[in-house]
């Protein structure tokens, strides 16, 4: 299908040249242009060579269909090569990776970006398949439980985290960065998930034609009757408030078979290690949930009721409280009235559905946390021993939503875009820190280069005291007078003059700020409109200390297991829990950090178009796309030092032929002194630099030239 996969074993630099592949490596773009960079990647996704570099950087198109990229036979052509040896592809930067951490000790990330859609969770299912490929020869049975336990994982987060949206049929809501550990062997001997800021709102509500995560259709399609009437369920998933969107038309069971998946999760989940009882009550959290949906209030002479009490005992039943403690949390909340008393203060029907909610966003980002650390336990290292094993090294792979524009932009794509400006900056400053590092290794004169930085961006988010989400706390703290609104005037007010920050006053013809809504933020990736409603709220993100009680007091282990905060009592609770935005940032910058710590390897992921279509290369969406990944600036970065190196005898086998002194074999004391010659001869002697291992070619044009020399031999 895809004509280099029949070539012969060799066409690593042959490929790198030539008009009818593209340029296998954007740095050999004649200039670096927007439109020259759009051709290349046009042209070779149209021949199915979705796999372009720009150094040691993998950009990845969707093919939107299936390719024979990733079998068997693949791994091997990959297996230990370099490089540039072969045709780009996600398995070279994967073995690149795992021979920096096997070679040098050293620990690695894999950095996976891209809009929503664009192939990030299946290039990260990729890289994970190759490095379980290439390890364990020897078969040692706890090598062997690891990789599956760690293949296994994705299947129960996807089922838990992910869900049908207008953009993927199986969209990640949560952004996950997964740690390999390996033994001195080279060998998975563990794992470790982090999981950031699950969409949770989704439980609520979905826009037209999404679903709600699949694990809810997948019980209700996939379940034994005998079960679904044990859980008190139909089979019907438009019978559930929280599921009926997604159950229109078309969108059951969009693209995927419920049922089947739902076996498959069961089996994945007890190959993990989930005894068969905390399954039960995985299902039964599920199911309450869908059941707590369902419930209604009424008002009668001041009293707010649930209209059919039968919800009230199957609710009960299901996360094993006591019906009337039930209804309580539903109908009241507790309040400090001072001096150490509670009083107790009831709902209207109004304050009881947002409680209700709530509580049901909260139950499932809870399970979803307690399923990561579940799936944690079932990966964890065992036994491992650095005194005996050696130390042991971690290959991350980071799976995370790219940057978000929609029609409209809520608190969600804020954190969202503010965690991509955060990688950006990382992206930027490590990619020109790993260069200088190598140049500084090979004994090479470096110049520093000029380039973007989102710095200002990031500060007008997150500086203390002054930053949006220090005045959106602060906002939150002044609870009840605080309005959406008064808090955006205030960010008017203290921000206005901020030059990434435009707030209404500022733009008074500008019709597309509606007034007292909205702020814009100007992102590295573009300008963002921010419609302010709900950040509070959001940001907040109450449960009453009632809910919280009843579960942490409910006879089902793993629902306990929930809500350790439970066991305070309302006036314990002085301390306020952290925010939202507050712990999104942490996360990001431990994130960050951690990130930082480790070399680095990057996948770039592009979206071709919006119709999932293998053949339409959509240019404008491209455009974008290209340019808020800073992909023209990354070329820039490469060409600006060498735009390529290569060890003196891998130089040397390819272009010997080229010069009398090193054809056939060369006779000078070193392999540099030999390419030395042969690059003198050609007259490229200004063109390159020597380093202690390495080879270094600043222009494109002297490799190509090179190429041509070659290609007249043979
Ligand atoms: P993201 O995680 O970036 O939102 P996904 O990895 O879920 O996107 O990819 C979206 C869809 O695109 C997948 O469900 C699959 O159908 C298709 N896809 C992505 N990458 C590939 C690939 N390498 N080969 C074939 N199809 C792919
Ligand atoms: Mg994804």
């Amino acid at each position: 299908m895809v004509s280099w996969l029949k070539g012969s074993g060799c066409c690593g630099m042959a490929e790198l040249e030539g008009p009818e592949y593209g340029k296998a490596d954007f740095v050999l773009l004649d200039e670096v242009t927007m439109e020259q960079f759009l051709e290349n990647l046009r042209l070779r996704f149209s021949q199915g060579r979705i796999y372009t570099y720009i150094g040691e950087v993998v950009v990845a198109v969707n093919p939107y269909q299936t390719l024979a990229l990733y079998g068997p036979p693949m791994v091997e052509r990959y297996r230990g090569r370099e490089l540039y040896e072969r045709p780009p592809h996600l398995f070279a930067l994967a073995d690149a990776a795992y021979k920096a951490m096997k070679r040098r000790a050293k620990d690695t990330c894999i950095v996976i970006s891209g809009e929503s859609g664009a192939g990030k969770t299946e290039a990260s299912k990729y890289i994970m398949q190759y490095i379980a490929a290439i390890t364990n020869p020897t078969q040692r049975a706890e090598v062997e439980r690891v990789k599956n336990v760690l293949l296994k994982s994705n299947c129960v987060l996807e089922a838990f985290g992910n869900a049908k949206t207008n953009r993927n049929d199986n969209s990640s809501r949560f952004g996950k960065y997964m740690d390999i550990n390996f033994d001195f062997k080279g060998d998975p001997t563990g794992g470790h998930v982090h999981n950031y800021l699950l969409e949770k709102s989704r439980v609520l509500q979905q826009q037209p034609g999404e679903r709600n995560f699949h694990a809810f259709y997948q019980l209700l399609l996939g379940a034994p009757a005998a079960l679904l009437s044990s859980l008190h369920l139909c089979r019907d998933p438009s019978t559930y408030c929280y599921t009926r969107e997604g159950a229109q038309g078309d969108v059951s069971g969009a693209g995927e078979d419920d049922a089947s998946s739902y076996r498959a999760v069961e089996e994945a989940m007890a190959v993990i290690g989930f005894s068969p009882e905390e399954m039960g009550s995985v299902r039964r959290i599920l199911a309450a949930i869908l059941h707590l949906g369902n419930l209604r209030f009424t008002q009668e002479e001041e009293m707010t009721l649930v209209e059919d009490t039968s919800g009230v005992s199957v609710l009960a039943e299901l996360t094993a409280t006591a019906p009337d403690s039930l209804r309580q949390a539903l109908l009241t909340r507790t309040v400090a009235a001072g001096a150490g008393e509670l009083i107790e203060k009831g709902h209207s029907p109004k304050e009881a559905a947002y409680a209700r909610d709530a509580c049901a966003k909260a139950i499932y980002e809870r399970l979803f946390c307690w399923i990561v650390g579940r799936i944690n336990a079932g990966i964890a290292a065992r036994g491992y021993d650095a005194r005996v094993h050696g130390k042991s090294t971690v290959i991350g792979v980071l799976d995370i939503y790219g940057f978000e524009i929609f029609d409209t932009n809520s608190f969600e794509q804020f954190c969202i875009n503010y965690c991509n400006e955060k990688l950006q900056q990382l992206f930027i400053e490590l990619i020109l820190r790993q260069e200088q590092a190598e140049y500084q290794r090979e004994g090479i004169t470096w110049q520093s280069i000029e380039y973007f930085s989102n710095e200002p961006i990031v500060e007008l988010v997150e500086q203390p005291h002054r930053g949006i989400l220090a005045l959106l706390d602060e906002a939150c703290l002044a609870a009840g007078t605080i309005t959406d609104s008064l808090f955006l005037a205030s960010m008017d007010t203290r921000l206005g003059h901020h030059p990434h920050y435009t707030s209404r006053k500022l733009c008074p013809t500008d019709k597309t700020m509606e007034f007292n809504r909205d702020f814009r933020i100007k992102h590295y990736a573009g300008d963002v409109t921010y419609s302010v409603e709900g950040f509070l709220d959001k940001n907040k993100d109450t449960l009453f200390q009632d809910f919280k009680r009843l579960f942490y007091n409910s006879a089902d282990p793993v629902l306990r297991a929930m809500w350790p905060d439970g066991e305070q009592s309302i006036t314990e609770v002085t301390k306020r829990p952290l925010t939202t935005g507050t712990l999104f940032k942490n996360s990001i910058v431990a994130l960050v950090e951690n990130l930082a710590s480790k070399e680095p390897y990057y996948v770039r992921c592009i979206k071709p178009n919006d119709q999932k279509s293998p053949t339409l290369f959509d240019v404008e969406r491209c455009r974008h796309q290209v340019s808020y990944l800073g992909l023209l600036e990354n070329v820039r970065v490469r060409r600006a030092g060498f735009a390529y190196r290569q060890p003196y005898h891998r130089f040397l086998l390819r272009y010997k032929m080229t010069c009398e002194y090193t054809w056939p074999n060369h006779l000078m004391a070193s392999d540099q002194e030999a390419t030395q010659a042969l690059l003198e001869q050609h007259g490229f002697q200004d063109d390159v630099a020597y380093g202690h291992t390495k080879v270094f070619i600043r222009t494109p044009r002297t490799l190509v030239r090179l190429e041509q020399e070659r290609a007249q031999l043979i």
